[in-house]
């Protein structure tokens, strides 16, 4: 089945035709490792491996890259303020960044390229930008003369008619009303600076021309997709677009540009400056499952914008219960016995489904993310299906090869989601068990009523001991769970 993706540089869906079906080079902004990822990033990085399973699953072979900012100015300031190296404040992020991947079975790409391993290719590129008469020195820092690019604004569609000549901008991220000369190599200021000692210069790289010199480093050549949250749009985009371009005016830098919009709390933008953000860790702190944040993260468009609240995790839940509910039930009747297929073998199960009904929900499926990976549209055509499965199996009309054929469905929509169980599951505890949680737990509640608050923490550290996280609602119940 063929693509269609919502392109930012034409402002149109088109068709996908990447060059290499075989070597899809994606490329995708990751994070600027100096704190934990918060879930507005982990939305984005979610967005980057739903389009990875989704190209997979059809069976293109992709060659695919997610930077680590390594070098910025925040990192720069914290390591002039805590005394320490840039590496030893960037390790232990990029670890928990990758610990993040991981909880919420993300998949590995190809590539992880970092800025600070990427120096002699980002001097080479502004060797080249040099040559092309595209920069200009001032006090010691190297700029590009935005004027001097024809391209320039086209990816973003900036309005460059107010843009001053020679005006500079040394920030790395600033608004879109302040059009300017963006700073390619920044001066040493100060020797507790980290810089490089380079032929441009005792300096460091501005963020933008750390990207660009990315990708030349790992594909030699542009890339067919490029990704990145809307907020890069405009300077960091266009500012590459601009490096590339301008580097290589021969060769086209990127065919297809995505952009996954915000995740919101309250109507604002999650951001770490504005403090209004959740990490992923204060979400399973809080006790919820990290297959419920995946599925509330990915299961509305890209494109639009996602307000979160802990109600939604609920519904997401509640979501995840319903589909899992009907593939137990579908599973039980196999008695677990099936044949497996992984990506990207998983396209292998649309030759072996016979059943017309199946066939054709698996097709409305793909149908949906197809679309500029519109997996509401998908989701949307599973619950109608699922409600259909359920009617068959209360009225026994399943038979022969159906149960088989209804699992192969069913991998391959996780495929894409990644959320789903198909093993036995086994409970916790056992009823005896449970009982006496809950008498412990109403045991709790009775001490709290009567102001007995040492037995209620007691109580609570009892219950923690056996691994059993305490929620207590805003309604006065107590839920509770167990945690690995
Ligand atoms: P950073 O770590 O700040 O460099 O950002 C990493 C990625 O997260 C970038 O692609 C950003 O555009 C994206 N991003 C930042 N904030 C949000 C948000 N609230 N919602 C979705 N994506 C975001
Ligand atoms: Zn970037």
């Amino acid at each position: 089945m063929s693509f269609h993706f919502y392109n930012s540089k034409s402002g149109k869906k088109e068709p996908f035709l990447p060059k290499d079906p075989n070597r899809v080079k994606i490329y995708s902004c990751g994070p600027t490792v100096y704190n934990f990822a918060h879930i507005g990033n982990i939305r984005s990085f979610l967005f980057v491996d739903i389009l990875r399973r989704a190209l997979r699953s059809e069976g293109y072979i992709l060659d695919q890259s997610m930077n680590i900012t390594d070098i910025d100015d925040k990192i720069i300031n914290a390591s002039i303020e805590k005394k320490i190296s840039i590496e030893e404040i960037t390790a232990p992020w990029t670890k928990a960044f990758f610990e993040d991947l991981e909880s919420l079975n993300i998949q590995k790409l190809e590539h992880y390229p970092k800025a600070t391993e990427s120096i002699n290719d980002m001097v080479d590129l502004v060797h080249r930008l040099q040559a092309n008469g595209l920069v200009y020195e001032k006090d010691g820092s190297l700029y590009y003369s935005i004027q001097k690019f024809k391209g320039y604004g086209e990816l973003s569609k900036i309005d460059v008619g107010g843009m001053k000549s020679g005006v500079r901008n040394d920030a790395d991220e600033y608004e879109k009303d302040d059009v300017r000369d963006f700073v390619l190599w920044k001066n040493q200021k100060s020797e507790e600076e980290k810089a490089w000692d380079t032929d441009l210069g005792k300096g460091r790289p501005g963020w933008h021309l750390e990207c660009s010199a990315m990708i030349r480093k790992v594909y030699g050549s542009g890339v067919d997709i490029h990704t990145g949250g809307i907020d890069l749009l405009f300077p960091h985009h266009e500012n590459e677009h601009a490096q590339s371009e301008g580097a290589f005016p021969d060769e086209e830098f990127v065919t297809t540009w995505l952009h996954c919009e915000h995740l919101l709390v309250e109507g604002e933008k999650m951001s770490k400056s504005k403090g209004n953000f959740f990490t992923l860790r204060d979400i399973l702190e809080k006790g919820y499952d990290k297959k419920q944040i995946r599925y509330l993260l990915i299961s509305s468009h890209y494109r639009s914008k996602l307000n979160f609240s802990l109600a939604k995790l609920e519904e997401a839940k509640q979501a995840l219960d319903r589909i899992q509910t009907t593939l137990f039930r579908i599973l039980e009747s196999t008695g677990y016995v099936y044949e497996t297929f992984e990506t990207p073998d998983v396209q292998n199960v649309k030759a072996k489904i016979s059943n017309t009904k199946i066939r054709s929900a698996l097709t409305d499926f793909e149908n949906g993310f197809c679309d500029d990976l519109n997996l509401p549209k998908s989701l949307g055509s599973m619950f109608e299906f699922i409600k259909e499965i359920n009617q068959s199996y209360d009225k026994n009309l399943w038979n022969g090869n159906d149960h088989s054929e209804l699992i192969y469905y069913f991998q391959f929509v996780d495929s894409l989601l990644g959320v789903l169980s198909f093993e036995k599951e086994t409970p916790a505890f056992s009823s005896d068990e449970e009982n006496e949680i809950n008498g412990l737990i109403e045991e709790r509640a009775l001490a709290k009523k009567n102001k007995n608050f040492a037995r209620a923490d007691e109580i609570r550290n009892i219950l923690t001991s056996r691994g059993i996280l305490l929620l207590d609602t805003k309604e006065g119940i107590t839920q509770w769970k167990k945690v690995q």
